[in-house]
Formats: C-alpha cells, structure tokens, sequence
C-alpha cells in the first residue's frame, strides 16, 4: 500500500473536490467511478449537436461557489464564462397568468401589483426575512464542519430557533406577506431543490428565492457541466488519477478500519477510503447491513423526477431558459408526490432551453429541450408503472406547452432520451431513485445529516448529497472539502 493514499468512490462534485484538496496536500488520491465519465447526476448527454444536461440547469448560489473555488485556489470568473440568467425563471400558472422573475425591480413590482395589489411591499418584506436566513444558514448550518455534538449544540446556536425558523412551515409563514397563492406558490416551489414540499419544509428556505433574486442565478457558456470539466482538469493538475467504469463491489473491513476497495473481484488498498456515492446506498450495498444500514433505511428520501430530453428540428423562441409551468392544486401536487409516491394528476413542472442562453448547445436552427416533471421515489413494493407514467408525464408536458402556443412539439422531435427514477438508480446507484438522496426535511438538516465519517469504522469518509451539509452543487463542494480536512486531519495525528 502507498503511504498516504486514499480512494474516493465516485466521480461526483463531492468526490472530485475532495480529491482536489487532497491531491493538493500531497496525498495519493484515485477516483474510481462506476460510470464512463466524472459528473455523477451532474451529467451530460451530447448527440447529433444537441447538449443537454441531465441534472442541474441552474447556477444558483455564487457566492458559495466562488468561496469553493477560491479554496481551490483558482477564481470561479475565470475558469467560468459566466452569465446572469435574467428573468430567472418564467412562471405560467393554470389560469394562464403569467409572472416573470426578474431582479429588475421596477418591472417585477408591477407585476406582482397587477397580481395582488399591495404585494410589493410583502415581496421586500420577504426579501429582508430570506436575507437573514441565507446569511445565517450559510454561517451556522452550512458551512460549520460538525464533528462533535458541542460543534452544534451550543448557547450562542440557540437564537436560530427564532432567527431562521426553522420550526415555522414554509408555506403557512408566506401568508406573512401574500394573499394570492399564485405567489405564494412563486416564492416556494424551490423547496423541490431541496427534495421538499413547502407544506413540510422549514420556512428557512427562504433563503433560497432570496439568493435567486439577490444574488442571480447563472449560466456557464457551455452548460453545466463545465463545472465538471473545470473541476476534473483541477484535479488532474494535482495529480489525481481517475478510474472509469470501475463500480467498487464492496468496502475491504478489518475491525475497526476500511482497508480499500474490491473492483471487479480485485482489492485495491488505502489507508482512507473516502465514499463519494449516495451514502444510503454506500450503507446498504457496500458494508455490513448492521444497524447502522437499518436506521438509514428509516430515514426520509426527497422525490423523483421524469426527465425528457429532446432533441428538435425548430427553434422555440416562445420558450425562455428556464419555463415552470405552476398548478392551482399545489398542495395536493406535493401530496401526490410525496405522500402517494406517484405523479400528480396535474403537475407542476419544469421546461429549459439552454440554447437561449448559449446558442451552441443546439445544431443552428434547431433546439435542445428539456422538460423535468417531478414525481414520487421508487416504492419499497414496487407497484409503479414506470412506462404509463413516463407516458402520461410526457402528455402533461405538450399539454402546458399548448398554453404558451407550442402546438406542434410532437412533430418536430427527432429524438428523445427519457429518465425514469429507475434510470437514477440505475445510473448513478441512488437509493429509491431519490434524485437528492436524504430530504432536509428538520431532523434531516445541518448537523442532523449524516456525518461526513463513519462512526464505526474511522478511516471511511462521506462526501456528497447525503451527507452534510447537503444537496445542490456548491454545498456538494463545501462537503468535499470538509470531508478532505477530516482525512487530513486524522492522517497527520
Ligand atoms: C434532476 C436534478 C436536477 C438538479 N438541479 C440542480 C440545480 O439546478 N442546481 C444545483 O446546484 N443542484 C442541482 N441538483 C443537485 C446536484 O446535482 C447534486 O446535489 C450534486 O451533483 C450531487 O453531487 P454528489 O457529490 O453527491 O455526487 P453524485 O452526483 O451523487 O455522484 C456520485 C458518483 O458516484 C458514482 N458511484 C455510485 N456508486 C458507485 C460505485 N459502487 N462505484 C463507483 N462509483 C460509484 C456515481 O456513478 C456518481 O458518479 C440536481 C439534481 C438532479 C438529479
């Protein structure tokens, strides 16, 4: 065995990340990764000049990705070519109402009064609330690496329980500042991101809508996935090697220690192993099923979704980036979802063009669409019916689009690639097909999340979605790099 050496499970942001820091310390660092390319649900699919990628669209939070990449040591303006995607979002509601958002002030204030007269004021109101949470969340829930109890539980932690809400419902603490549930709505479908319904989720997240309108929401020119690109030739620069379609079979256990990996029936040794891959999965398909592995399977999991990737012989200039198509029976689309596992009788959803923002990612003269319909997680007994509902999603999705005048989508197609929660299982081994692995839902949040170590066995190590602090992107970096600082610091004592 090299001294020194650590194998990271899985190609994710997470897992590249932490390869980055520890490379950069002078340790010997593989990434095996089950698939043919680095990414993980950050992926890419290309064909015939179309690009879609697969999971995120949306940049959100910059200031914690430029924070990530400055402890990268490389500036996120210069390895990005950035833009600000504005309006951020196209709302289209059933009754046809529409809403742009935008942080152009002026313009969004006469939108929401033509909706709800008085509304601007509550908007501000809102704004000023989400500002304290995302400044406090990012410093005490985020950010914080918790090691110990005492990390959290602490005297000067105990105003959060006013400060950010966390015991308020969501969607109840909007009647604070509207009255039209078209704009409640507006305010907090980005619970979803968080694999929650606003009818369950902590009113914390206002944090989110917040950092959308204040902070921006972005685009790489290139997509998304140029942040895997960017990160991947980081980590070869310090000198990380990379497996591909090397899926680990099992963590080598001796007593109290991982020893390394088996890969197609080989052992590979390190002396920390560090797990990149949903962390419920990681207990349940690559350790002992102890009590542990059982505990995980109590725990909450965050929706699915049924992706559609269309490759189109038109332009559809009607469309804007990023179209969420928003239904008057909310609460009832979130029970559907996530009480009943299944796919609400008319759901919310999602279409993006990433092509109106960066006209490469589609041949000229043609488009590139994706539409995302959110549904329930694989259920234990198996009952769905992946193909009817694929069907009847893909039906919602040219029913809406009727709305904006896209009659003739159908036609125009030339190719489709369609995601099931059995084809994220499937790919990239997460557990249920939860698209954001565990929820964060309140006893799921900050320091109640999985640690980033395993409390048996102290040279394994979690880094990603599942474990602290979270899903999404940047914090899959700030899990990166504490998981990074915990091997170091356990190596050098
Ligand atoms: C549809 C969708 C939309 C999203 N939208 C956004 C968005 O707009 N903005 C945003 O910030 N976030 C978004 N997210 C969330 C974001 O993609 C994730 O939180 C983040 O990418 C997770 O990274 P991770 O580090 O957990 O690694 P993962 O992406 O989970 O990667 C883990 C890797 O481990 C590999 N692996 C698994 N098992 C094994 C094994 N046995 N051996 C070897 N390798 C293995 C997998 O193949 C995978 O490559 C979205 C996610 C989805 C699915």
């Amino acid at each position: 065995m090299k001294t020194n050496s650590v194998i990271v499970i899985g190609a994710g942001i997470g897992g590249i990340t932490a390869a980055i820091h520890l490379a950069g310390q002078g340790l010997h660092v593989t990434v095996l990764e089950k698939n043919a390319r680095p990414g993980g649900r950050c992926d890419r699919i290309s064909r015939e000049g179309h690009h879609f990628d697969t999971g995120p669209t949306l940049l959100v939070m910059p200031l914690l990705y430029e924070s990530e990449f400055a402890a990268l040591g490389v500036s996120m303006g210069e390895l990005l070519d950035l833009q600000r995607v504005d309006p951020t979002y196209h709302l289209v509601f059933d009754d046809g109402s529409r809403l742009a958002l935008t942080s152009d002030m002026s313009k969004l204030r006469d939108q929401l009064e033509a909706i709800e007269p008085g509304s601007f004021q509550g908007l501000l109101r809102y704004i000023d609330e989400g500002h304290r949470h995302y400044h406090l969340s990012i410093e005490k829930l985020v950010c914080p690496d918790f090691r110990k109890a005492s990390d959290f539980f602490k005297l000067s932690n105990l105003p959060l329980l006013y400060q950010v809400k966390p015991l308020s419902n969501h969607y109840a603490n909007m009647a604070h500042y509207f009255d039209d549930p078209r704009l409640k709505a507006a305010f907090t479908f980005q619970d979803v991101y968080m694999g929650l319904s606003p009818f369950e989720a902590p009113a914390t997240f206002s944090m989110m809508p917040y950092t959308e309108l204040a902070h921006g929401v972005w685009y790489p020119r290139g997509g998304m996935y140029r942040v895997v690109e960017a990160l991947v030739s980081l980590a070869r620069e310090a000198g990380v090697e990379f497996v591909f379609n090397a899926p680990v079979a099992r963590i080598d256990l001796n007593g109290k220690c991982a020893h390394g990996v088996v890969v197609d029936g080989q052992r590979l040794e390190a002396q920390a192993v560090l797990a990149n891959a949903d962390l419920p999965y990681v207990y349940r398909n690559l350790l002992p099923q102890d009590g542990h592995a059982r505990k995980l399977a109590h725990k909450r999991y965050s929706c699915s979704v049924i992706s559609f990737f269309w490759g189109v012989d038109r332009p559809y200039r009607e469309l804007g980036a990023h179209t969420l198509f928003l239904a008057d029976d909310y609460r009832q689309n979130f029970a559907s979802i996530i009480r009943d596992l299944d796919l609400p009788a008319n759901p919310s959803l999602y279409v993006h063009a990433p092509a109106r923002l960066d006209p490469s990612m589609a041949p000229a003269g043609q488009d590139t669409l994706i539409a995302i319909v959110p549904v329930g997680h694989l259920s234990e007994n198996g009952g769905q019916d992946w193909s009817a509902l694929c069907d009847r999603a893909r039906g919602h999705v040219f029913r809406r689009l009727r709305a904006l005048g896209i009659h003739d989508l159908e036609q125009h197609i030339k190719f489709e690639v369609n995601f099931s929660p059995l084809s994220w299982q499937k790919r990239y081994n997460l557990l249920k097909g939860s698209t954001h692995g565990l929820c964060h839902n309140l006893t799921q949040l900050g320091y109640f999340r999985p640690d980033n170590r395993h409390p048996r066995y102290h040279n394994l190590y979690f880094t990603g979605a599942s474990t602290r602090p979270g899903t999404g992107m940047p914090t899959a970096m700030v899990s990166g790099r504490q998981a990074a600082q915990r091997v170091l610091d356990d190596l050098r004592a």
